[in-house]
Formats: C-alpha cells, sequence, structure tokens
C-alpha cells in the first residue's frame, strides 16, 4: 500500500474533533497522489459527505470548468479540503477543529510533493500562508513557501462556491486561474519542452488505449 494510501487508512476513522460524529464518512481528497498542482478547499459539504469526493457540488462543477480551461481534469492534479469532515449545516470550521485536522494535511503535502499549492477561499489560504490577510487582499499573488517540508508555490484563489454567485469574483477567479500554466512551469522550467513532444496514432486502437490529451501538450 503507498503511503497515501496509508494515510488515508489512518484519516477514515479519525475521531481528533467534534465533527467526526456527525459525519457520514471522511473526505480525504482525491485525484493524482503525484500531482504537480493540488487544490485546498474547506471542508466537505452535503455531496462531498454523502460522496466521499471532494468538490463534487455545483463548486466542483465550476473547479472542473476551470480546468478544463487550461487543459486538465480533475484525475491530474489533487483537491483536498482544510477540514476531512463535515461541519453541520456547512457552516465556518472552527480553530480547534483546524487545529486537530491541519496535520493531516500537512501528510498530504509532504506525500505528493506539489509545485503549487492552490488555496481556495480564506480557510485554506490562511492556514498555509500562516498570515491573517484575507483572499480578497492576496487572491492571485503567489508566494514561496515550506509546507510539509516541500519547497512549493502558494497561490491563493477565490473560493469556486463565492465565485458562483457574484460574477464579478468569477471573472476574478478566471483571470487568475489562467496564469496556473505559467507558475507550474515557472515552479518547473525543466519541465517545459521547446517543442511539444511528437505523439504517434497507437496501433492497437482498442478502446481500452487512452486518448492522448492534445489539449495539454502545448501547456507543460
Ligand atoms: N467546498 C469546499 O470547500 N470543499 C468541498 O469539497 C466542496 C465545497
Ligand atoms: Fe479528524 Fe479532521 Fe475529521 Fe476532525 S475533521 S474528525 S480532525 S479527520
Amino acid at each position: 500500500m503507498s503511503s497515501l494510501a496509508v494515510l488515508q487508512s489512518e484519516v477514515a476513522g479519525c475521531t481528533k474533533c467534534r465533527l467526526s460524529t456527525g459525519r457520514t464518512q471522511v473526505v480525504f481528497g482525491s485525484g493524482d497522489p503525484a500531482a504537480d498542482l493540488m487544490f485546498v478547499g474547506e471542508a466537505p459539504g452535503f455531496h462531498e459527505d454523502q460522496q466521499g469526493v471532494p468538490f463534487v457540488g455545483q463548486a466542483g462543477k465550476l473547479l472542473e470548468r476551470l480546468l478544463g480551461g487550461i487543459g486538465l481534469r480533475r484525475e491530474d492534479v489533487w483537491i483536498c479540503n482544510v477540514l476531512k469532515c463535515r461541519p453541520p449545516g456547512n457552516r465556518d470550521p472552527q480553530q480547534d477543529e483546524i487545529d486537530a485536522c491541519e496535520g493531516y494535511l500537512f501528510r498530504q503535502i509532504e506525500l505528493i510533493e506539489p509545485k503549487v499549492v492552490a488555496t481556495l477561499g480564506n480557510f485554506a489560504t490562511k492556514l498555509l500562508s500562516g498570515k491573517p490577510l484575507g483572499i480578497t487582499r492576496v487572491h492571485g499573488q503567489e508566494q514561496d513557501a515550506t509546507l510539509g517540508g516541500s519547497r512549493v508555490l502558494l497561490y491563493p484563489l477565490y473560493h469556486p462556491a463565492a465565485a458562483l454567485y457574484t460574477p464579478a469574483m468569477l471573472k476574478v477567479l478566471e483571470a487568475d486561474f489562467a496564469r496556473l500554466p505559467e507558475l507550474l512551469g515557472r515552479a518547473a522550467p525543466e519541465a517545459v519542452p521547446e517543442v511539444p513532444p511528437l505523439v504517434l496514432p497507437a496501433f492497437d486502437a482498442s478502446p481500452a488505449a487512452p486518448e492522448p490529451d492534445a489539449v495539454q501538450l502545448g501547456l507543460f
């Protein structure tokens, strides 16, 4: 079993804070365990608690659309939250809950070693920046950080759930999102090829062979 899977089974039985009593299940995180890009939201909502997967509701649909705009799918990134269990009625996380849960997030960062950590909204941004500055002040401003022992580029973004209902905020989120490929390239300059690699068609075009993702080739 991978270290991340070991951590996942540990968190699945966690009773370190009061949220363990109201949850349907822990929402650990999902995506590519070797992702260069990680998103950190706030906490599971109703649908996430039901399905055990982060960002599966309306905010998740928007996140997927924004990812599509930069040639990525949710399977290409790691998506998780500050809190792994749903707060009752989707209320804000409380400080003692964040204190109890943050170790799991830092261990996820340590194991995944992303290049860019995009924080979605105030709670993730304040926790990972270690500063009280709110998202309205710091969105779109990347900063170097050491998280879980790794050097990462921290990139605060508006929370998609907030942007859903505020068109002006959505425009800003889209503009900030559009800089992610540049930030991923900047964090890993050796990963940017001069010429996109030539992808030859497979000899055996069986349905099991995944299609190469043409959109991504130009980006990385
Ligand atoms: N909002 C979050 O912050 N996280 C989710 O998983 C879903 C909605
Ligand atoms: Fe444990 Fe975090 Fe869930 Fe609290 S929110 S019970 S600390 S996994």
